[in-house]
């Protein structure tokens, strides 16, 4: 397999965005505790999703929601997490930007 990433705790958090952080990546931390993200005690907020470290309780990881924006970006770069969510998205939300084509054809009539 290729190379996975080691974290080692440094007094902070690793702060990241969503696609920064590989589900494979390792993170060590100062107890001796190391694993993924997911393997962490995962705390989910609006807009980010933290991880602390089942044993001692310190805080790992910051990781920010992707946007709609980042998300169809890191789909096009082919992130297959990122191709699935977007896919996703495209089929629970409807094309909205069709509409504002239409307003400028009605005044020619007469
Ligand atoms: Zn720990």
């Amino acid at each position: 397999m290729s190379e996975v990433v080691g974290y080692y705790y440094s007094g902070s958090a690793h702060i990241s965005h969503w696609y920064g952080i590989n589900e494979r990546d390792r993170f060590v931390c100062q107890c001796g505790w190391a694993g993924t993200f997911k393997e962490m005690n995962n705390g989910f907020f609006a807009e980010l999703i933290d991880g602390t470290c089942p044993t001692c309780d310190t805080m790992l990881a910051i990781r920010s929601l992707p946007t709609r924006d980042e998300i169809r970006t890191a789909a096009e770069a082919g992130i297959p997490e990122a191709m699935e969510q977007w896919r996703q998205i495209q089929a629970s939300a409807p094309a909205e930007e069709a509409s504002s084509d239409r307003a400028t054809a009605s005044e020619a009539c007469h």
